[in-house]
């Protein structure tokens, strides 16, 4: 269109230069062939311009054809929900053994302590729930699923409590240090152990820890299940009290938990079930004394780090 105005224009001022009024008359009939032209000429060249307008999918006039283009994005996300809508974060890069660093309302860096129950739910479960509560500390209870389908409210009051939830395999079962996991096996077991925690919470757990601390083989199946791994940097092995209950035991995990003390962010490896943990709720008040004597705060292993 522009292209074809200045010529147009061109020839009516060149037309006017010479003036005299028989010219005039001839040049006016030029004009109006000129003009009947220019309209034509203006009619196709804006019918043109419309059918680009139409057929151009980045202009407005182009909606409908965006629509068909927008379905795809629903059905993605159908198909693969796990990718888009994980509710867990990230997983941690490595093996953790320290609880997240936090930091007071000042912004000065505070030394955490997270407090870690391995292998419940079990008949000492509400006890331990009951210690923490009264001293108003969260913790990590790490589940075997097993025990977890068997006692579903318990579940609920770990989170109910405020306390973060972990996997910790369906039946416990641990490998040959040696061999390590059959990843098949560990993804089975994991996959069960997740089905029950989501059917009793309605959470999915974002948080593994091996049976017997073995790595060997479960790095990858963490990973896929977007899991952090988690072990621990204090072992009070209280899971050797079974048959011993009383205070000289308890004393003996007190001890061994206090080791943590010479440490900025330590996690404490305890156990609510798989046993008689009677010496491990005699010591638990005496362990959290200690470490709020020294100023640490209580963290779950959920907390971002
Ligand atoms: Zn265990």
């Amino acid at each position: 269109m522009a292209a074809t105005l200045p010529p147009g224009r061109t020839s009516q001022t060149s037309s006017r230069a010479p003036a005299g009024h028989a010219q005039l008359h001839v040049r006016w009939d030029r004009v109006c062939v000129f003009f009947a032209l220019f309209v034509v000429l203006a009619i196709v060249m804006s019918h043109t311009a419309v059918r680009a307008i139409r057929d151009d999918p980045q202009t407005p006039a182009a909606t409908p054809a965006t629509t068909p283009a927008a379905t795809p994005a629903p059905i993605q996300a159908v198909e693969d929900p796990a990718k888009t809508q994980h509710p867990c974060p990230a997983p941690a890069k490595g093996v953790v053994r320290n609880a997240p660093a936090v930091r007071d309302r000042a912004g000065a860096p505070s030394r955490t302590v997270a407090l870690t129950f391995d292998d419940g739910p079990g008949p000492a479960t509400p006890q331990v729930l009951d210690v923490l509560q009264r001293a108003g500390v969260p913790a990590t209870f790490f589940v075997v699923g097993e025990s977890a389908v068997a006692n579903p409210e318990m579940l609920r009051r770990i989170i109910a409590d405020g306390h973060a939830l972990g996997d910790h395999s369906w039946s416990h079962d641990i490998p040959r240090a040696a061999a390590g996991w059959n990843r098949k096996k560990l993804t089975g077991e994991i996959k069960r152990t997740h089905r029950a925690i989501i059917d009793a919470t309605g959470l999915q757990p974002c948080l593994f820890r091996p049976p017997g601390g073995i790595v060997k083989g479960a790095e990858s199946v963490t990973r896929a299940a977007r899991l952090s791994m988690i072990l621990w940097s204090v072992d009070t092995r209280d899971w050797a009290a079974s048959s011993e209950g009383g205070w000289r035991f308890a004393n003996l995990i007190r001890k061994r938990a206090a080791l943590g003390l010479t440490q900025e962010h330590p996690v404490i490896l305890l156990h609510d079930g798989g046993g008689n943990r009677a010496a491990t709720v005699l010591a638990l008040p005496e362990i959290i004394n200690d470490y709020r004597a020294q100023g640490y705060r209580f963290v779950t292993l959920n907390q971002p780090t």
